[in-house]
């Protein structure tokens, strides 16, 4: 029989669960009864919905069957089963989407985030065995099929015998080595520690035959002689169910221990490290559900692309409907998981329906209001957990401002954070403007690529100088988010690059427009010699040490012209850029006197601030040769 390779990256991502170091390797119970689990539901929930299966709720089951002399532990379920292609597809391959991108430079260490964006699955099988035969019968087909495989070599399948429905999984556990003891997977009293550990909330029975041993009855009609008596034991079998078949959401809040949510969360949602933050309400009234929501320690891989689906999992009464429900969450909280479990939802609704459906559109309401809640109270009780929380998913909430022309706006300004030139670390909107100074009249913020670019910029003196607190905006997104914002608590927000800053008194701006005037026909001359690269050249009010900058008139700053001119089909974009002059820096004189004896001259100065006031930003410059070779006829004067 030929054997078939894994797809590439299957193999990479097998040697690497084979191979790894993980020290959890007893999780692979927890994901192969969290997939029989899933194949049960799957079988039931088409037997509820078109009720010809014959089958009923009490037929289902899960069973463990150890078996010490053969090395065997076997896992059998009567759910949906695969057919010779399902076979094939499920577990031939991981990693579907195919979006697979291995970190090359630093791999030992990352092996186990590797398994971890993946979701360990069925091949965490392998952390404990050399060899796994999978066998399997499709609901209603008369065909079962043998998948089988010792590893990253590749695997079989053949035809085989099997005589009802589902799927039986036996794994050939590895021998002992001095520091894994993989026989106690052989034994019954550690199976039934794993189960009530990581599986106690499967909802259908985990059955197991227990080997007990009882006190033996004694036969009624030996009569025991004095100084002879003894007791006799034997041993029998008993058919155990492991866990308590409670789904976790289903219980009190105070009846579930920490550790329960997070193993929950982790077979689930195929994630290794415990949430962040756990959710679990229960609400009754015009919409009756119960939600068990979920946020990641840490963005998914895939997070911020587009292969990402948000969505929640929705059960009606008990059963699952819907694997991923996205009218459940708004774009901005979509890095939440978890599910909500309703007796409102029909449970033969259709995708089409549920859209439209007003109970759905109730408890979506109700859940974008408890994570808010949820999230305000992190933030103002445990400010680093949610600095870290801000680093993984803050990115969303300020696209979120941005989408739909600000119509989330409101949901979202107190979640948000920044960086503070003053604080030095990152800062609410709320605390900005409580510490605003008397006569401070805006919330100024500074862009840049980081906050030590943000930190250089010339543009930033002024406000400094005055005292203000500037918030640094570094990711493409901020500067449009704030924008759309444009007040907070009635404080408009102004960019240091802006025309007006708003920190001069009358008395200053009469002052500067005189000397404007006084010098009007130089900067004339200079934006004439720029030939158009700018719309105007000032005298800065800004620039306090520094020379030169740019700054810039109209809608679009020269941060957004950065960003939206670096997406793919989208057109051109330009600023409309200032070149500002500092007047009580030595050069300003030097224009002058070339103003007056050497035009010439002026003409190439003018082009050199401009290129500085271009670098200063962080803008590529066109001609990085010239603006070169000007420099160096210059130290050659
Ligand atoms: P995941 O469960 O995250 O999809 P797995 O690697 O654990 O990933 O499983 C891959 C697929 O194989 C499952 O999605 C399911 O379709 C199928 N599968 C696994 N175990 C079973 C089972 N016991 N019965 C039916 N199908 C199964």
């Amino acid at each position: 029989m030929a054997m078939k390779q894994f797809k590439a990256e299957s193999k990479r991502l097998l040697d690497l669960m084979i191979n790894s170091i993980y020290t959890h390797r007893e999780i692979f119970l927890r994901e192969l009864i969290s997939n029989a689990s899933d194949a049960i539901d799957k079988l039931y929930y088409k037997t509820l919905t078109s009720g010809d299966t014959g089958l009923n709720r009490a037929d289902f089951y899960i069973e463990l069957k150890p078996d010490k002399e053969k090395r065997t532990l076997t896992i059998t379920d009567n759910g949906c089963g695969m057919t010779k292609e399902e076979l094939e597809n499920n577990l031939g391959t991981i990693a579907k989407s195919g979006s697979l991108n291995f970190k090359k430079d630093n791999e030992p260490k990352e092996d186990i985030e590797i398994i971890g964006q993946f979701g360990v699955g069925f091949y965490s099988a392998f952390m404990v065995s050399d060899h796994v035969t999978v066998i399997s019968k499709a609901y209603g087909s008369d065909e079962a099929y043998r998948w089988e495989s010792s590893g990253a070599e590749g695997y079989t399948i053949e035809p085989c015998e099997k005589e009802s429905h589902g799927t039986t999984i036996i794994l050939n556990i590895k021998p002992d080595t001095e520091e894994n003891h993989f026989d106690e997977y052989l034994d019954t009293y550690t199976l039934k520690n794993l189960v009530r550990k990581y599986s106690d909330y499967i909802r259908y029975p985990i059955k197991m035959d227990v080997e007990k041993t009882r006190l033996k009855e004694k036969p009624k009609d030996v009569e025991e002689k004095e100084g002879e008596h003894k007791d006799e034991y034997e041993t029998y079998v008993e058919t155990e169910t492991l866990n308590s078949m409670v789904p976790l959401w289903r219980k009190n809040r105070n009846e579930v221990k920490a550790e329960e949510y997070n193993e929950f969360y982790k077979s689930k949602f195929n994630d290794y490290q415990d949430p962040a933050l756990v959710i679990h309400s229960s609400t009754e009234g015009t919409a009756t559900y119960k939600a068990l929501l979920f946020i990641p320690a840490r963005a998914p891989f895939n997070f911020y692309t587009r292969d990402y689906e948000k969505g929640l999992q929705l059960y009606s009464n008990g059963v699952m409907i819907m694997e991923k429900c996205a009218d459940l969450l708004p774009d901005y909280f979509s890095f939440v998981r978890g599910l909500v479990d309703s007796q409102d939802l029909s449970l033969n609704i259709s995708r089409e329906m549920l859209q439209h459906d007003r109970q759905l559109k109730l408890i979506a309401g109700r859940l974008e209001k408890k994570i808010k809640s949820e999230l305000e109270s992190m933030l103002e009780k445990d400010r680093e957990k949610y600095e870290n929380f801000f680093k993984n998913f803050g990115l969303q909430l300020k696209y979120g401002v941005y989408q739909d022309y600000g119509l989330h706006k409101e949901v979202l300004q107190d979640l948000l954070l920044f960086y503070s030139s003053s604080e030095k670390k990152m800062v609410t909107l709320k605390e900005y403007v409580s510490r605003m100074k008397e006569g401070q009249k805006f919330i100024y913020y500074a862009c840049g690529d980081s906050v030590e670019h943000v930190e250089q910029l010339p543009q930033t003196e002024a406000v400094k100088e005055k005292g203000y607190e500037i918030l640094y905006l570094t990711d493409d997104v901020d500067e449009f988010a704030v924008r759309m914002l444009m007040k907070y608590d009635d404080k408009e927000f102004k960019s240091v690059s802006a025309d007006d800053l708003g920190l001069e008194t009358e008395e200053e701006k009469k002052e500067a427009a005189k000397k404007v005037e006084e010098n009007k026909d130089m900067l004339n001359f200079m934006k004439e010699a720029l030939d158009g690269k700018v719309k105007q050249v000032i005298l800065s009010q800004r620039l306090k040490t520094h020379p030169v900058c740019l700054s810039t008139g109209g809608a679009i700053s020269i941060e957004m012209e950065k960003v939206l001119n670096a997406l793919p089909n989208q057109e051109k974009v330009s600023a409309e850029r200032v070149l500002e002059i500092n007047a009580n820096h030595p050069i300003f004189q030097k224009l002058c006197d070339l103003y007056q004896n050497d035009k010439d001259t002026l003409k190439q100065y003018a082009s050199l601030l401009y290129t500085q006031a271009l670098l200063i930003e962080g803008v590529k410059i066109d001609n990085p040769l010239e603006f070169s070779n000007q420099i160096c006829e210059l130290m050659t004067k």
